[in-house]
């Protein structure tokens, strides 16, 4: 079920995503709207379901274009990807979050930063080095960010993948698997993974209350994930029963609309002031 319910997923993104000559459009606009700031960060917090209390947020990138309007980033995205631009985009993207990372610091708000990190990413054999003097320029601690990399990123080249992340990982950022259980990383590729947790995806958890498999498959996966001595990210969580039954289950974190949306970063400030995490 939980399979068909995300071939269903992907075919509903394809149909919001634009035609192709809206597409050849949108790669002419993409370099200058990343030069003039037309990108902007959301942040979605992530709940620390021990503590209850937010700890993190993760970084979600959307383009505020100058006539269509806030466009998604599973509109965009796979244009950078294949038109070369992810790397000035993931760079732009870190940027940002770095200065928004001090900003929250000088306002007494303590947040680390998850940003998302593309398969084109690891293939150039700069990106670590980048990542981590652009870290030692703005002078934010490392444990300040942590570095979100979907299984199809590592499949795509695992052995240059696990060079590339041992090498971050050594530096002391810290790395998560996202989209956990989408892909087809194998358990040997797994336990190679230099990373400290694994994020369920959202096609798992959705649905949680109401279905009995994925009620299987996220057990399963906490109980897997747990030996392998990674804590475990949920997303997707939509309703208070599947929060508590997470935490329940000894899942570290948790992610969803049931908590917020991704907002802006002043919304986010407002949203944690008032809310009881
Ligand atoms: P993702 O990394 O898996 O991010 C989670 C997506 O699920 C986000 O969509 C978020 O808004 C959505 N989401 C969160 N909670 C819920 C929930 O409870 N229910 C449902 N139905 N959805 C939820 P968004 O912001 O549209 O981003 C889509 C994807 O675009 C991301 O998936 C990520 O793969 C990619 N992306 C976004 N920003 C960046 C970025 O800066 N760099 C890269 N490389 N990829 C990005
Ligand atoms: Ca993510
Ligand atoms: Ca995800
Ligand atoms: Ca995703």
């Amino acid at each position: 079920y939980a399979k068909k319910h995300h071939q269903h997923l992907q075919i509903y993104h394809q149909q919001i995503d634009v035609n192709t000559v809206d597409r050849l459009q949108l790669v002419n606009d993409l370099k200058p709207a990343i030069e003039q700031d037309e990108l902007v960060l959301f942040y979605q917090p992530k709940l620390n379901l021990k503590l209850n209390k937010v700890t993190h947020v993760e970084a979600l990138v959307r383009w505020q274009h100058p006539i269509r309007g806030m466009i998604p980033p599973d509109s965009f995205i796979p244009i950078a990807e294949k038109m070369g631009q992810m790397n000035a985009l993931t760079n732009w993207v870190i940027n940002q979050a770095l200065d928004q990372y001090l900003l929250w610091q000088q306002q007494g708000v303590e947040l680390s930063i998850a940003i998302n990190i593309s398969a084109e990413n690891l293939k150039d054999d700069q990106f670590c080095q980048h990542i981590l003097q652009m870290i030692k320029d703005k002078k934010v601690p490392i444990e300040a960010l942590t570095l979100e990399i979907t299984e199809d990123a590592v499949v795509a080249d695992p052995e240059h993948a696990i060079k590339q992340l041992t090498e971050l990982k050594q530096h002391g950022l810290k790395l998560s698997i996202d989209d956990y259980g989408t892909g087809y990383s194998s358990l040997a590729q797994l336990k190679q993974l230099p990373v400290d947790e694994l994020k369920i995806d959202k096609s798992f958890v959705q649905n949680l209350m109401s279905s009995e498999d994925d009620k299987i498959i996220v057990s399963s996966t906490l109980q897997l994930a747990h030996n392998l001595g990674l804590k475990v990210v949920a997303e997707g969580i939509e309703d208070e029963g599947s929060l508590k039954w997470l935490t329940q289950r000894g899942c570290e974190m948790g992610q969803g609309f049931y908590l917020s949306k991704p907002v802006d970063a002043e919304k986010l400030t407002q949203w944690l002031a008032q809310s009881k995490y």
